[in-house]
């Protein structure tokens, strides 16, 4: 068994057996791998906290013939990301982007792009003042790397350039319709603004590592996150978690265990 080397960003993890982990990650080299870590959840496992959601790390891994699970050796802390597990909210909007990247890539597929965006994206979570609306952009730099980038500059239905009224947001096409073509749908879509379409556009033209910069105001952030989610949940073929999702209740319970922790004393953060 060769080892392998490569980054990673830890998606999920959970309980296996008495005292091991099943760890999914989203590596820079092998796109998206689960990996089994051996006595992690001993008390003093040699991964310390290192398997925790967010994480950023660099795995020493072993790949067994005929088996999909790896094997992690070893996985050491780049960025911890400790902050997004501090607040529910951080929590759920780093768990977003955590569960669309695992969502709509396939296991094995390497997306350099995505890893990127996904670390970037956690970056401006943690920084950010409304963390959902940062959280929505960088779904959307995810999506443009997987190939789903929204078309917002006519109508994806009829091509026309002119709405002949509204402007609305089709998930199935992926863009704009024209009020005609947005009638004839099957799925409701939602209205867009011509406010909201404007700082949707400049979003989509900018350099993902300015998007931080942009601060539209409470009704234009509302709107496009209703828009994004609804297209996320389309190309992911289903819903992902809000604040209530598997990756999320997991880090949730941690957060709260870390809090009692803190208060005994006895936390341990890298
Ligand atoms: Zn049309």
């Amino acid at each position: 068994m060769p080892l392998l080397k490569t980054a990673g960003i830890v998606l999920k993890s959970r309980k296996w057996g008495e005292a091991d982990r099943i760890v999914t990650f989203f590596t820079l080299k092998y796109g998206k791998i689960r990996g089994v870590a051996r006595g992690a959840r001993r008390m003093k496992s040699r991964f310390g906290s290192a398997l925790e959601p967010f994480v950023h790390c660099d795995l020493d891994l072993y790949e067994k013939h005929g088996d999909s699970l790896y094997r992690i050796s070893q996985a050491d802390i780049r960025k911890s990301f400790y902050t997004l597990r501090d607040s529910l909210e951080t929590i759920s909007a780093a768990a977003r982007l955590a569960n669309l990247a695992g969502a709509i890539t396939a296991d094995g597929d390497a997306v350099p792009r995505i890893f990127h965006a996904l670390l970037e994206g956690f970056h401006a979570v943690g920084e950010s003042s409304d963390p959902s609306h940062s959280a929505a952009l960088y779904e959307v730099e995810i999506l443009r790397f997987a190939g789903y980038l929204p078309h917002l500059d006519r109508c994806t239905g009829c091509r026309s350039l002119q709405s002949g009224g509204a402007w609305f947001f089709s998930p199935r096409w992926g863009g704009t319709l024209c009020t005609p073509c947005a009638r004839r749908e099957p799925i409701p879509c939602p209205v867009v603004s011509p406010a909201c379409l404007a700082f949707f556009r400049q979003a989509l033209k900018m350099d993902p590592a300015l998007l931080p910069r942009l601060k539209p105001g409470p009704s234009i952030r509302q709107e496009l996150r209703e828009v994004i989610e609804l297209y996320v949940e389309c190309v992911a073929g289903r819903r992902l978690p809000r604040r209530d999702g598997l990756l999320a209740a997991e880090a949730t319970a941690r957060y709260r265990s870390s809090r009692v922790s803190v208060a005994q004393g006895s936390s341990h953060r890298v």
